[in-house]
């Protein structure tokens, strides 16, 4: 029995069923229903397929929506020389210290915390996860003042 190949797993299935009824030939017969059960195969794979892209999809929609509350958390800021991070708004901080992320890495909806790391000469800021790098103009270190919970704010200068 020959199956249109445009024909979706469901249809040819169908179109299968319809047909054996009518075929007096049992060698005929044998063979559609052969081909029933491989297109039966077919149908469970793709439909298989459907509900894992189905599955992905609500994934990506869900992850869409927990990024888009948590973006509304920064503001993009410039720090001196003269590169731009986002910043934690200290009314959306809920508890969390205060940070700056990767401004490239937030563009792509990832969340790249910065660090900052003190060498010889320089305060640098670092993203813990494409490892861009930003050298701050001035000598204070940014995270003094965070670890001891004053008021002083460390990027002040930066700003
Ligand atoms: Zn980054």
């Amino acid at each position: 029995m020959a199956i249109d190949p445009r024909l979706s797993p469901i249809a040819a299935l169908q179109h299968i069923a319809d047909s054996l009824e009518r075929i007096d030939d049992a060698n005929e017969r044998n063979r559609a229903y052969i081909e029933l059960q491989r297109q039966i195969l077919v149908a469970n794979r793709e439909w298989s397929g459907l509900l894992d892209e189905i599955r992905e999809m609500k994934d990506r929609i869900k992850a869409f929506d927990t990024w888009d509350t948590e973006s509304k958390r920064y503001r993009l800021i410039r720090l001196n020389p003269g590169f731009f991070v986002r910043e934690l708004i200290p009314e959306a901080a809920n508890g969390e210290p205060a940070h700056f992320l990767c401004e490239d890495c937030f563009n792509k909806r990832e969340r790249g915390m910065m660090h900052s790391e003190t060498s010889m000469y320089a305060e640098h800021l670092k993203c813990g996860r494409c490892k861009a790098e930003h050298t701050l103009s001035s000598g204070r270190r940014p995270n003094a003042g965070i670890a001891d919970g004053t008021d002083y704010d460390p990027f002040e200068k930066y700003r």
